[in-house]
């Protein structure tokens, strides 16, 4: 069966850690593909404009033809949801093996997740450890334990996986806040998502 991956986000701005943890994703399992899933409006936070955000992941994953980037969310009235993003996206590509990655930190939010009993028969679990949590192998095996046993508790099975990977400490809001205060950006996003935050004024 095709294994497919979708990596959902707000990507505001995306940046190396994303790439990082997305090509890990791709290589270890092996996934024949990964679907960007942009959000349009993310469930508890602000983000700069969707085309904005579409376009920094567009120019980011050019050249790689195992990345697509996903448009499904722009049509969707009110909050995003990754049930309804799988739902639409397997409606569309059926008879595929669905691989939803997610950093530690989200996927601590799992028990949480809106209509996750659907959502976890239809997919499997692939993490990247991430500070503050993700120390080592260890530690993130331990959170993710607690996840699914605390899904268990709502007799919700999952199938997880931890992807050996660097940490890397880059996030989106850090690249805000540096932009904000008129700081460097280079090295922590694509050279072509500098240009395009500078252009666009994003973030000041
Ligand atoms: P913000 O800082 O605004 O919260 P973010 O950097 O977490 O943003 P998102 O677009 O919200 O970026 O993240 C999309 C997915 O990528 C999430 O599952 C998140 O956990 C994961 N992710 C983002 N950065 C990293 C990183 N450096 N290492 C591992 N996972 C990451």
């Amino acid at each position: 069966m095709r294994q497919f991956g979708i990596f959902g986000g707000t990507f505001d701005p995306v940046h190396w850690g994303h790439l990082l943890v997305a090509e890990t994703a791709l290589r270890q399992v092996p996934l024949e593909q990964i679907i960007w899933v942009p959000s349009y409006n993310p469930p508890h936070k602000q983000a700069a404009l969707f085309e904005h955000r579409i376009e920094m992941v567009q120019q980011a994953i050019a050249g790689n033809s195992e990345f697509v980037v996903s448009l499904i969310e722009r049509n969707r009235s009110g909050t995003s949801y990754a049930i309804n993003t799988l739902l639409d996206l397997s409606a569309f590509s059926p008879n595929i093996h669905w691989y939803w990655i997610v950093g530690l930190d989200t996927f601590k939010t799992l028990p949480y997740w809106y209509r996750r009993h659907e959502l976890a028969q239809m997919c499997d679990w692939l993490i990247a450890p991430r500070l503050p949590s993700g120390e080592n192998i260890a530690e993130s095996e331990l959170v993710c334990q607690k996840v699914e046993q605390k899904l268990k508790l709502e007799s919700i099975c999952i199938h997880w996986y931890l992807l050996h990977i660097p940490l890397v400490g880059v996030s989106s809001s850090l690249i805000r806040h540096l932009s904000g205060e008129g700081k460097s950006i280079r090295y922590l996003v694509p050279e072509s998502v500098r240009n395009y935050i500078a252009t666009h004024n994003l973030y000041n």
